[in-house]
């Protein structure tokens, strides 16, 4: 019984608790004894929840006692640690801030509380948001449940981790280049990066603040759709917030799921993206997804977005910018770690502690970015990073005239092995060449799985971008080509993952 139920989708789920059928208790527990049983092996947990079973009591209770509750109460949920929680240390993944415990719940977590979603714990992630795959945390990495010697993408690799490995059915991710859609690529999952201001970042430590979105990691389109319908929409709190008000994406993902919205879809193709930087396998799986597509009604339109290849270099002159003013606040006064230095002034201890709090990936990207926003260099660099980033924005804007949706591979190569681009950085960079776009832009983005690249067996994700405020959209696309490629498959593409704990897997 345990077992199965952490197999379900969220949906799935949702429906027997409010059936009654399940009771939280039991699929809290269930999920409890997976992460108790395959994380010493996956570490996609930083911090496991002790009072999840409580939470679940208690949204137990209230359905027992005739009380309304959202669709989605009772159903575990992982949190990607660079969300402030109060009731479990927050560290992003940093010494800095090991044992942080924050006053307040960021708007997500609170709204996700809420709604009787039961927190499971706090997952791990490179250090501060970044990384591509998890071997910049400072509490070690975590492993793809597909083959644990390979990354699970980054920075959010502990939210897609327990998610691959069925040890939370929902998470919480955030995405400022690709944290959430390129996790999602490299484990099987499904990733949502929502409209800039479309979901709060009240209580999402900053990374890069015009760039950061939270938003939802699942195995199923309509599992994401759901938990950002409880996550989204205006928050006071966060001065970006949109005031828009949005359409469902549950029902969007249930419409789409009956392949409506592809008959007569507008699918653009970056004609700029050049099949070589891609690996075999997902080149493959991207023009095959693209082929169902056609078959189905859409219309491939080769469109140009000549400056989006350049969106790795503004990137890495905007992001390092930002962050280099985001953790200044990280000076041994205010938050977390202090290491006292006897006879020290207050700038050696701060400069003492920053050394030992911070991780090297850290320290480069400060440097960057105060170096970019120095005086003499600032037209140079960071100006200069800021014209292209609007020249990127005004290629979408052209794009989106011919066409409904932007298709893309998620990312260019499958999960490669921990420890393989770890000493690379501008290796490590470039696996965000088609995610970051759309963080430059402001624009919605999703990848669902399309397909195994046939050279190594691992997954491959293929990822959809629409206009700002379109987020319905693409889960509407999402779950109509999802729905073509699970028939074609005959089931998840999880499935086809070796179980952990066989075929000599460690357990
Ligand atoms: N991998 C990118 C980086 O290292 C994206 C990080 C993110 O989205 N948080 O910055």
């Amino acid at each position: 019984m345990s077992a199965d139920l952490t197999r379900l989708t969220a949906a799935d789920l949702a429906a027997r608790l409010s059936s009654g059928e399940v009771l939280s208790v039991e699929a809290t527990q269930a999920h409890l004894d997976r992460i108790a049983a395959v994380d010493a092996d996956v570490h996609a947990f930083l911090h496991v929840n002790a009072g999840a079973l409580d939470a679940a009591a208690d949204v137990d209770r209230r359905r027992a006692a005739g009380e309304q509750l959202g669709e989605l109460a009772g159903v575990p949920l992982a949190i990607k640690d660079v969300l402030v929680t109060t009731d479990m240390p927050s560290t992003s993944g940093s010494r800095i801030l090991e044992g942080y415990l924050s006053p307040y719940d960021a708007t997500v977590v609170s709204r996700s509380r809420a709604a009787g979603l039961i927190p499971l714990g706090k997952t791990n992630m490179d250090e501060f948001a970044m990384g591509s795959s998890t071997e910049h945390s400072a509490f070690g990495p975590t492993h793809n449940p597909w083959d644990l010697d390979r990354i699970p993408g980054g920075s959010g690799g502990g939210s897609a981790a327990a998610v691959a490995a069925f040890e939370a059915p929902l998470a919480l991710g955030s995405d400022t280049g690709g944290s959430i859609r390129q996790p999602a690529h490299v484990t099987g999952t499904v990733g949502m990066k929502p409209t800039y201001g479309g979901v709060s970042r009240f209580g999402a430590i900053a990374l890069a603040s015009s760039l950061d979105q939270v938003g939802p990691v699942s195995r199923t389109v309509l599992d994401s759709a759901l938990l950002h319908d409880v996550i989204g929409g205006h928050d006071p709190h966060d001065s970006t917030s949109l005031s828009d008000t949005w359409p469902s994406f549950a029902a969007a993902a249930r419409e789409g799921a009956t392949g409506a919205a592809l008959r007569g879809l507008r699918v653009g193709v970056i004609s700029e993206l050049p099949d070589s930087g891609f690996q075999a396998g997902v080149s493959a799986s991207f023009r095959a997804a693209l082929a169902l597509l056609e078959a189905h009604g859409a219309e491939i339109v080769d469109i140009s977005a000549p400056h989006f290849e350049y969106g790795v270099a503004a990137y890495y002159l905007i992001l390092p910018a930002e962050a280099s003013s985001n953790l200044a606040k990280f000076d041994s006064v205010r938050f977390g770690l202090r290491v006292d230095v006897p006879g020290g002034t207050v700038e050696d201890v701060m400069a003492v502690t920053r050394d030992a709090g911070f991780g090297e990936e850290v320290k480069r990207r400060i440097i960057l970015g105060t170096y970019a926003l120095s005086a003499g260099y600032y037209d140079a660099y960071y100006g200069s990073a800021q014209k292209v980033r609007t020249l990127i924005q005004r290629d979408f804007d052209a794009a989106f005239e011919k066409v409904d949706v932007i298709a893309t591979p998620s990312a260019p190569t499958t999960a490669f092995r921990l420890g393989e681009k770890i000493d690379d950085p501008l290796q490590m960079y470039l696996n965000d060449v088609t995610t970051i776009p759309a963080n430059l832009a402001g624009v919605p983005g999703i990848s669902i799985p399309s397909g195994l690249a046939e050279e190594d067996g691992m997954p491959v994700g293929i990822q959809f971008l629409a206009p700002a405020r379109e987020d319905a959209r693409l889960y509407r696309v999402g779950a109509g080509l999802e729905a073509l490629l699970v028939d074609q498959w005959g089931g998840p593409l999880l499935d086809k993952a070796p179980a952990l704990g066989t075929e000599g897997r460690a357990l």
